[in-house]
């Protein structure tokens, strides 16, 4: 049956000007909040432009977190945006990147399967990303597919992606709307003379690839004055009313509320030309209020290896981490004061590990190799003695086990063989599966990556947390806490509280609550499931315990 007229998948694409960073994954995100409180589904779709095949190759240093989806894709910590902001899972289809574009492409035409055709850049790699889009918004059962392509205008990688928008606007016209997240930058001497000529280029820029802008979000410190709207509009040739201020704000959860002060959402459904069914923004509404007007601190120190070196933006390496520290924060109804701790200084000097004691909660987050991680063990036994509240996270656990090993169990030269391969006391070891595919130098995608279930065990800290004893987590590691170890470990008080359902692997490990107000490691990743209406069970309760210690 055809399609009805306007019954079309509508497709937001969201591309940026002038520089990389000025928040192009939040403003997407906040766009497909504000169309989903408006009663639409909509799906989120990340394109990258380098070759890398997924984010897992690379370092979360220089490209921020890798973020790890339910079926394993490691990908783009923007991805993990589209999942806090539109509370939904996403998959493997919301996400591509050059690498794998081509090498699907090249995969089929080594099949045969163009058909004795040239298979040409232009029209083929343009044709895949459509096709990807289109399986993606099915796959979803979305109204809007919402695209937000990584780069900036103007450069070359990208240009293959706009040429996408191009040919699908041509296809679709009426069903394509181009959103450009663009920076104003503020000179003067008071920093508020905002200048919009940079952005005037980008537009240009994008002329020249064929493309229009629908709408310009102008991201500034403060929002644009009306001079400023006016220029925007006659110079880029958009309606005045189409120019959306995007100004700092103090929590990113704000920014859907501030473009509903624009009365954004009216504007991209006449755009669409598309029917609201309902507005309801009150449930975020009120977490923004919760976390605007939480007054009372709640210190937490996150520790890790390179924090005190100053070698990589240290939010964007642990941008989940920190948003679930905030969630857990909001519904302990404090104000969480994050402060990134190097382990480097608690080996040197171990009288430094007292500052510990000003914190309510300490982080361990995770982590590979050798560097700093004496200084995280020796903070982990500071927050075990002092009774600090204390949460690993996949490395941060093994090194739990590796500290209690150590210092409770007296096992000297315990330790991860992925640190000493011919450690004395081995408990963290490698998972079998694991070590053929190390050997054989398979590094791309094949970690323990995604969600696995787990069991968790009645009357624990878990178990409470969770309401349940059926969970599923999302990993990413290869190394375990060693099966032949973990009788010593629970007759010396050590409760794995998860485990897998062959009871093989443990997935969390916890002290009870008569010996320490909190302490838990996971082998997976909670922070990855945790979304700012739903904040994770683990964080929830650490931010708990953090609170308590607060008169
Ligand atoms: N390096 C550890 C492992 O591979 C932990 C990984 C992590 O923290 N994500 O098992």
């Amino acid at each position: 049956m055809p399609r009805k007229k306007n019954n079309h998948l509508k497709y937001i694409f969201v591309v940026g000007g002038v520089m990389s960073g000025v928040g192009k994954g939040v403003a997407a995100s906040s766009i497909g909040k504000i169309l989903q409180a408006r009663g639409l589904r909509v799906t989120a779709l990340k394109i990258d432009p380098y070759v890398n095949v997924d984010a897992g190759t690379m370092n979360p240093t220089e490209h921020g977190e890798t973020f790890v989806l339910d079926d394993g894709t490691e990908c783009d910590q923007d991805m993990g945006n589209y999942e806090r902001f539109l509370d939904r899972d996403l998959s493997r289809a919301n996400y591509m990147t050059t690498g794998s574009i081509y090498l699907d492409v090249i995969r089929r035409e080594r099949n045969l399967e163009f058909g004795g055709k040239c298979v040409s850049v232009v029209p083929y790699i343009p044709m895949e990303v459509i096709l990807r889009i289109d399986r993606a918004a099915a796959k979803a059962d979305a109204e809007v597919a919402l695209v937000e392509i990584g780069g900036t205008v103007g450069e070359y990688e990208n240009i293959l992606f706009l040429e996408a928008i191009r040919m699908l606007r041509l296809r679709h016209p009426g069903d394509v709307l181009i959103a450009l997240v663009s920076y104003i930058p503020s000179l003067g001497a008071g920093g508020n003379e905002l200048k919009t000529k940079p952005t005037q280029h980008a537009v240009r820029n994008l002329n020249s690839v064929g493309l229009q802008p629908d709408i310009i979000f102008g991201r500034a410190p403060m929002r644009l004055d009306e001079k400023r709207k006016e220029k925007l509009s006659l110079m880029c040739g958009v309606a005045k009313e189409d120019v959306i201020s995007s100004p700092n704000a103090d929590s990113i959860y704000d920014v859907p509320l501030n473009f509903e002060k624009e009365a954004l959402s009216d504007r991209l459904l006449k755009k669409l030309n598309l029917r609201p069914r309902g507005r309801d923004l009150d449930a975020w509404r009120r977490l923004c209020r919760t976390i605007r007007v939480a007054k009372k601190e709640a210190r937490i120190g996150v520790i890790g290896k390179y924090f005190d070196t100053g070698e990589f933006m240290l939010a964007d390496s642990y941008i989940s981490v920190l948003e679930a520290i905030k969630h857990g924060a909001a519904a302990a109804r404090r104000k969480p004061v994050i402060e990134w701790l190097g382990s480097g200084e608690f080996e040197k000097d171990p009288r430094s590990l007292a500052a510990l004691s000003q914190y309510d909660g300490i982080v361990v987050p995770g982590g590979f190799g050798h560097r700093g991680v004496e200084g995280k063990i020796a903070a982990i036994r500071y927050c075990r003695e002092h009774k600090i509240p204390y949460l690993g996270l996949c490395y941060g656990m093994q090194l739990a086990v590796i500290e209690f090993a150590r210092n409770v169990l007296k096992l000297k030269g315990a330790n991860t063989t992925e640190i000493d391969q011919t450690a004395a006391h081995p408990v963290i070891d490698i998972m079998p599966e694991q070590k053929k595919l190390m050997e054989e130098k398979k590094y791309g995608g094949t970690m323990r990556l995604g969600a696995y279930p787990a069991e968790l065990f009645p009357k624990t800290i878990a178990a409470a947390a969770y309401g349940t004893l059926k969970i599923s987590e999302r990993h990413r590691h290869r190394y375990e806490v060693n099966p032949d170890y973990i009788g010593r470990f629970e007759k010396a008080g050590v409760v794995f509280s998860g485990k897998s359902p062959d009871g093989r692997l443990m997935e969390i490990m916890e002290l009870a609550k008569s010996v320490h107000p909190f302490f838990m490691g996971t082998q997976f990743h909670p922070e990855l499931k945790s979304r700012p209406l739903h904040p994770h069970p683990l964080f929830r309760e650490f931010m708990k315990a953090a609170a308590k210690g607060k008169k």
